[in-house]
């Protein structure tokens, strides 16, 4: 049997909204009246721009054409997503399907101020308790930890407001800030400011980079964010220098292969970019970014590396997702182990 097939799994770059079963966002869709792709009004077209959009179909109701258009569809994913027994359901499913995987650690993206942005009264402080709920349940087969993206598509301003209110939800398990969304529009330097609040109060600060903009968003991810993760970071190979950067400051890179296909971030001359970010010294972990919306899974992630990478490469990926975690030192150790298991039960040599 592969090596991807049982080595414990760990998610560090995961969207919980970009894990909702495509069945369910159909389902409470149709519930609430949500068109399954969101269309921007006149208003709004400043924090999403609509251009080509590709039909839907409500049996595949997760397909889409680029970047852009996959942004309204993460805009649907969060307006049919209410009220707290929404979330709940979200992260009850997500459970089942991590565990049905052997996921033993992840830290979870979610996204309140797309929340908010469609359900101003949501109260988001009682959803993240929805959600923590289900995720402790996961204990002690797996642990859970959210951090709050900020969303670069609402500016800085909001992103700040955001920053001050996660700071109030780190007794439920919140323990960071991330930077997903338009990256090519909303450069890293506008957030410098919501960031540096977020690191005072002690969260962590991880950052999307590299993705759908150059290796200067990865520079300045590091050097202004002080990101201490990269979230895809790809781009970043073609300028080695800050490739030489990321390695030096230890900066891990979370590559998701299959998002990076379907979104165009992937560079053709680099096939395999944990490969060769590997190879450039960096360490390199390997993540799904929102699995059911991609059609793939962390389980399904890990099998395609393993045949691309082998074994050996696999197990070095996962054993770095373990290091770069947040997770406290003796969780660490209980992860390490569990890889290691699984990883000596393949090989008995080693
Ligand atoms: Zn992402």
């Amino acid at each position: 049997m592969n090596l991807s097939a049982r080595i414990p799994k760990l998610h560090l770059h995961c969207h919980l909204e970009g894990a909702l079963r495509a069945t369910t966002f159909v389902e409470l869709a149709d519930r609430y009246g949500v068109p399954l792709r969101y269309r921007p009004d006149a208003a709004e077209q400043a924090a999403f721009a609509d251009e080509a959009p590709t039909p839907v179909d409500p049996a595949d109701p997760y397909r889409f054409a680029d970047f852009r258009e996959f942004l309204l569809i993460f805009a649907a994913v969060s307006r049919a997503l209410q009220c707290p027994d929404d979330h709940a359901r979200l992260a009850r499913e997500f459970v089942a399907d991590a565990l049905a995987q052997q996921v033993i650690y992840g830290e979870l993206f979610v996204s309140p101020s797309v929340w908010t942005f469609f359900h101003p009264q949501l109260d988001v402080r009682a959803c993240v308790e929805a959600i923590v709920a289900e995720l402790r349940a996961a204990r002690p087969r797996a642990h859970f930890a959210l951090i709050a993206d900020l969303t670069r598509n609402f500016g800085p301003e909001r992103a700040m407001a955001t920053a001050r209110t996660v700071a109030t939800l780190r007794d439920l398990d919140v323990i960071g800030v991330g930077l997903g969304g338009d990256e090519a529009r909303f450069p890293p330097a506008l957030f410098a400011e919501a960031f540096a609040f977020a690191r005072a109060q002690g969260l962590h600060a991880v950052a999307h980079a590299g993705e759908a903009a150059g290796p200067e968003s990865v520079r300045d991810a590091i050097e202004v964010l002080h990101a201490e993760r990269i979230g895809h970071g790809i781009r970043a190979l073609r300028d080695l220098a800050v490739v030489a950067l990321a390695a030096e400051r230890g900066v891990p890179f979370e590559v998701c292969p299959t998002s990076n296909d379907l979104t165009g971030a992937a560079l053709p001359e680099f096939p395999h970019p944990y490969v060769a970010l590997a190879e450039a010294g960096c360490t390199v972990t390997i993540d799904a970014d929102d699995p059911t919306l991609f059609g793939t899974s962390i389980a399904q992630e890990y099998a395609r590396v393993e045949a691309a990478a082998g074994s050996a490469a696999l197990a070095g990926y996962v054993r770095n997702a373990v290091a770069a975690s947040f997770a406290a030192p003796e969780l660490k150790r209980t992860l390490a182990a569990q890889v290691d298991a699984a990883c000596a039960e393949l090989d008995p040599v080693r």
